[in-house]
């Protein structure tokens, strides 16, 4: 019995919130509020027509980078917890609002600002860059810096429980507490067999998307940071159900928390795949400035490139219908069990036409979806609570991996996986 008040309203938000209404005997009561209000309500009038739950649905219109204002909507809803899926720029304010109003949090990403050029951010990430040896935009100082506020107070920050981060550090936990006496290598590995047809679109939020995809790409090894230039390492791998793919290394989120709450780990690499039209019109569009954050005047108005170039290209949430093929993300573990070697690789596998016909979306959002509404359902029903601002592998596997097979994201442990050279 409990009451989540979500933030946003987009793709991903929209597969996790019809998960949480089949999931009503955790999620009684929901609110959902967002920027732009009637997705909202279209998406609560969806929900209502079809008459299958009994989650009380409420509304409201939400500018989440106004902390005052998510701490208001909090103090008037009064949930146990709240589930953000806006994007990483408003991660600060709602948890400093749900920090001072006393309640639960959960989100799929960690932190980035808007503006990049921004004086104070700017000096700390060169810092950072310097100290570290990683430039990406995102890392989890930021939200990590909460940790002993949350600690005190008693309230769970679970942080990243979309499916990589989320599900990737799942697999890790339960890797490490069934298969593993030690884990030594990580490769993560996400794999988008889907084809939409258009000659360029991005499967998420395209600002957030095409940033990570543009930056250095970068792994952690013997306990520093290798940085590489962008896509510099490629590799190719035969993904079960899916096929053979190009694949190349980036810098991912996970591998900061996984080096730190993974004992002894001595390399973890993240893959993603890309076929070379998408990665061509990518490089046109940075080399014409197409993917800046910096705001430019156009026309006596002020734009910011990378916002304009979101207006034009398809929706994410439109892309469903149109795209068919396979997902397959997932990790592969070498290390040590009983004094022997072993590898393992867990995966899984999701289909976007059956995401479709389910909940009228495509793979992408309903693998970030899923585990979302199931972080959700764990910190809010009671079963993970773990005061502190904690990555999702700091709580036991089980209960997450049990609720995957149940909502849509079986997994499958290969014993004898390809690996990865
Ligand atoms: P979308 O752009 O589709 O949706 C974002 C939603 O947040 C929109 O409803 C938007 O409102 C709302 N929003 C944006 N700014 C604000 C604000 N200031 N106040 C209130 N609401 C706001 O993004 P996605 O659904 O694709 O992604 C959601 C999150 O999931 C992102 O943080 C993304 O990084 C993360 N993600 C995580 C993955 C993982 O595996 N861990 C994978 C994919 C995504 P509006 O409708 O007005 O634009």
């Amino acid at each position: 019995m409990s009451k989540v008040l979500i933030i946003g309203c987009g793709g991903v938000a929209s597969v996790a919130i019809q998960k949480c209404c089949r999931n009503d005997a955790v999620f009684t009561e929901i609110c959902i509020a967002s920027r732009t209000v009637s997705k909202c309500d279209a998406l609560k009038a969806k929900i209502e027509q079809e008459g299958k739950s009994k989650t009380i649905i409420t509304t409201a219109q939400l500018d989440a980078d106004d902390k005052d204002a998510v701490l208001a909507l909090i103090r008037a809803y009064q949930p146990v917890a709240v589930l953000n899926l806006a994007l990483p720029y408003q991660d600060l304010t709602i948890m400093q609002a749900c920090l001072e109003a006393g309640v639960h949090y959960i989100d799929t990403a960690n932190y980035e600002p808007e503006n990049i050029d921004e004086p104070i951010w700017r000096a700390n990430y060169e810092k950072r860059c310097k100290e570290l040896g990683f430039t990406a935009y995102f890392d989890y100082s930021y939200q990590w810096a909460f940790h002993e506020q949350f600690e005190k107070a008693g309230l769970t920050a679970l942080l990243g429980s979309g499916f990589d981060p989320g599900v990737t550090s799942v697999f890790t936990a339960y890797a490490r507490k069934h298969y593993f006496d030690e884990i030594h290598y990580i490769d993560i590995l996400d794999c988008n067999g889907g084809d939409h047809g258009y000659p360029f679109a991005t499967n998420f939020n395209p600002e957030i998307n095409l940033r990570e995809v543009s930056a250095n790409g970068s792994y952690w090894e013997n306990g520093h940071w290798v940085e590489t230039e962008p896509m510099e390492i490629k590799r190719v791998y035969n993904f079960p159900e899916v096929g053979e793919k190009d694949m190349y290394l980036l810098h991912h989120e996970e591998i900061e928390s996984l080096a730190k709450n993974i004992p002894n780990v001595k390399r973890i690499r993240f893959f993603m795949t890309f076929g070379q039209s998408y990665l061509t019109h990518m490089k046109c569009l940075e080399n014409v400035g197409m993917l800046s954050t910096t705001p430019i005047e156009f026309q006596g108005t002020e734009i910011v490139p990378i916002q304009f170039l979101k207006a034009l290209l398809p929706d994410p949430a439109s892309l469903g219908p149109r795209t068919v093929g396979k997902t397959n993300i997932g990790c592969i573990f070498t290390g040590i069990k009983d004094g022997k070697e072993k590898n393992i690789y867990i995966y899984n596998v999701c289909d976007h036409q059956e995401c479709y016909r389910e909940l009228g979306s495509q793979a992408i959002s309903y693998t970030t979806g899923v585990p979302a509404m199931i972080g959700a359902a764990l910190v809010a029903n009671g079963t993970w609570r773990n005061a502190g601002a904690r990555t999702i592998e700091e709580f036991d596997p089980d209960p997450f991996m049990e609720m995957l097979n149940e909502y849509g994201l079986p997994w499958v442990v290969d014993e004898n996986p390809q690996i990865v050279p």
